[in-house]
C-alpha cells in the first residue's frame, strides 16, 4: 500500500475509535462506514491515461504517455499540477492526486484533488514540440477539464508558459466559454496571480516561523508544562540560533531561502544549500542574496567552480550535494525530490526539524523512524500548500476579472495558513500523533463528515 493509503487508512482507524466523530453511526454502520471510507479515498475517481501523438520538428511521429488522475471531488471542481518528467508514472500520478485532495481539505480550500503527468523530459523537445505537446494533453482531455471541472496547474517540469499555452488551447476547443480560470499558475499578462511564483516557497518558510516563533511563544508556559517531545523541540528553539541546510535551490528552496535569512523573527544560519550538481558550504553562514542572484543570472544553477564564488563575492567551499543531508545542523528544509531520507539514511540524520517543501521527500519508514525519535517534521500536506492556496486566489480572480495586488495575496496566503495551523497545533501538541498524521485526521474527518451528510457512504 502506499504511503498516502496508508496515512489514510490509519487516520479513519483514529477517527472511528472516537466517539465524537459522527455520533448518528451507530455500531453496525459504524464498521460499514470504515470499509466504504477506505475504499473511496485510497481510490481515485477516475483514471485518465492516452498516447499523445506528437509530430516532431524531424518529421517523425513519436507517442508520449499522459495522464490525467482525479481522485476525489466532494469539495469542488478538481486541482492539481501537471508534471513534465521522464519518470512520471500512474502510480505516481495517482499517489499525488489524493495528496491534493487532502491538502485542500485540510487548508479549507474549495477543490478536490487531481494530478496530471506526461513522460517526457522537456529538455530533450524544442519550443515548437513542447507547445504541442500542450495542445494534445488540452485536446485529449478536453472533455473532463475546465474551470468548474478540473483545473491543473503547474509542477515540475511545466510553467507559466505551459499554462498559458493550455489555457489557449482550452480557449480554442471550448469557443464562447469561460477560459480564464481553466489553467493556474498561468503569466500575470494571462490572467495569473501576483505573488504566485513565490507562495510555495514563502508559505513553506511560513508554516516554520509560525510555529517556531509565533505559536512557541505565545504558548511557551503551556508547551513546557505539556509532556510532549515535539513541544520541548518548539520551545528549545523558539530562542536559540538554529543552524539550517536547503535541498534543492529551484523556485520553492530559493524563494524558502530568501526569507529564512531575512526573517527578523527567528534567528536562522543557512550554513549549507544544494541543487543537483553541488552543495555550497559556509559555517558562518551563506549570503543568500548574492546566491540568489548568482542562479538568477546563470539559468536557476548553483556556482560550481572557484573562480564563480570569486566573480559574485559568495563566501562558500563547494562539495558534493549529497553530504547536505547528513550535516550537523538543527533544520532541514527539503525542496528538491520524493523520497530523499530514505531507509538508508535515516540514521544518519542529526536535524531536530524537517520542513517538507516538497512532496513526500521522507519515505514513510523513515517518517516512522525519525519521529519515533523525536524528530518534529513539518509535513508536505501542511507546508507546501502556498501554490494551491494561491491558486485558488487566482481561479477566483479569473472568474470574478478583478486582481489584488502582492501584498494583499500574501496577507491572504498567510492568513490561511495560520488558521489551519491554529486549528491543527493544539491537538498536535496535546496528543501523541505526529503532526503528520494530525493533518490527514483533520482531513479525513472534514472528507468523511460531508460525504456520509451527502449519503455517500451506502
Ligand atoms: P524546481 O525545479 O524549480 O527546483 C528543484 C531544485 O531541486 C533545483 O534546484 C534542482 O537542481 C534541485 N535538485 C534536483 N535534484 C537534486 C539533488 N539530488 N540534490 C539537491 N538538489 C536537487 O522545483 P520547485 O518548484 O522548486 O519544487 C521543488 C519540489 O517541491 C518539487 O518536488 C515540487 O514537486 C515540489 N512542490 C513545488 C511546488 C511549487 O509550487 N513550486 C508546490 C508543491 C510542491
Amino acid at each position: 500500500m502506499d504511503k498516502q493509503s496508508s496515512i489514510i487508512e490509519n487516520s479513519l482507524k483514529a477517527i472511528m475509535d472516537d466517539e465524537n466523530f459522527l455520533p448518528d453511526l451507530k455500531s453496525q454502520t459504524r464498521d460499514q462506514a470504515y470499509k466504504s471510507l477506505v475504499s473511496i479515498l485510497t481510490t481515485p475517481n477516475h483514471i485518465h491515461k492516452s498516447f499523445l501523438r506528437v509530430t516532431l520538428e524531424n518529421g517523425t511521429v513519436t507517442r508520449v504517455p499522459a495522464f490525467r488522475i482525479q481522485h476525489n471531488d466532494i469539495l469542488g471542481p478538481y486541482k492539481g499540477g501537471i508534471r513534465f518528467h521522464p519518470s512520471v508514472s500512474e502510480e505516481e500520478v495517482s499517489n499525488f492526486s489524493k495528496l491534493m485532495t487532502l491538502k485542500n481539505a485540510l487548508h479549507e480550500v474549495p477543490f478536490g484533488g487531481a494530478k496530471g503527468g506526461v513522460v517526457v523530459n522537456p529538455k530533450e523537445y524544442s519550443v515548437k514540440e513542447l507547445n504541442l505537446i500542450c495542445k494534445k494533453y488540452v485536446q485529449y482531455f478536453n472533455d473532463v477539464l475546465g474551470p468548474d471541472k478540473d483545473i491543473p496547474a503547474p509542477d515540475m517540469g511545466s510553467g507559466e508558459r505551459e499554462m498559458d499555452w493550455m489555457m489557449a488551447e482550452f480557449k480554442t476547443v471550448h469557443p464562447g466559454e469561460p477560459y480564464r480560470n481553466s489553467f493556474t499558475g498561468k503569466s500575470i499578462v494571462n490572467g495569473g496571480s501576483e505573488g504566485r511564483r513565490e507562495a510555495t516557497g514563502k508559505g513553506v518558510y511560513f508554516s516554520f516561523r509560525y510555529l517556531m516563533h509565533d505559536y512557541a511563544n505565545k504558548n511557551e508556559k503551556w508547551l513546557t508544562e505539556n509532556d510532549n517531545v515535539f513541544a520541548d523541540t518548539a520551545v528549545k528553539y523558539a530562542k536559540t540560533k538554529m543552524r539550517m541546510a536547503i535541498q534543492g535551490f529551484g523556485n520553492l528552496g530559493s524563494v524558502a531561502a530568501l526569507e529564512a535569512y531575512k526573517c527578523k523573527y527567528l534567528q536562522n544560519k543557512i550554513v549549507a544549500v544544494s541543487d543537483h550538481n553541488v552543495m555550497l558550504y559556509n559555517e558562518k553562514g551563506l549570503d543568500i542574496p548574492s546566491i540568489v542572484n548568482y542562479t538568477e543570472e546563470n539559468g536557476g544553477e548553483l556556482p560550481t567552480q572557484e573562480v564563480a564564488l570569486n566573480d559574485y563575492d559568495i563566501n562558500a567551499s563547494i562539495h558534493e550535494n549529497d553530504e547536505l543531508l547528513e550535516l550537523d545542523v538543527d533544520v532541514l528544509l527539503l525542496a528538491a525530490l520524493e523520497d530523499q531520507i530514505h531507509e538508508d539514511n535515516m540514521e544518519n540524520i542529526k536535524a531536530e526539524i524537517i520542513i517538507e517543501g516538497a512532496n513526500k521527500p521522507v519515505t514513510e519508514k523513515a517518517d516512522k523512524f525519525l519521529s519515533d525519535k523525536g524528530v518534529l517534521i513539518i509535513p508536505d500536506i501542511l507546508a507546501n500548500a502556498g501554490g494551491v492556496i494561491v491558486s485558488y486566489f487566482e481561479w477566483m480572480q479569473g472568474r470574478d476579472t478583478q486582481f489584488m495586488g502582492e501584498d494583499r495575496i500574501y496577507e491572504k496566503l498567510f492568513n490561511k495558513m495560520k488558521y489551519t495551523m491554529d486549528t491543527i497545533l493544539p491537538q498536535f501538541f496535546g496528543d501523541p500523533f505526529p503532526l503528520r498524521q494530525n493533518c490527514y485526521i483533520h482531513a479525513v474527518t472534514k472528507l468523511s463528515t460531508i460525504m456520509f451528510r451527502q449519503g455517500k457512504l451506502y
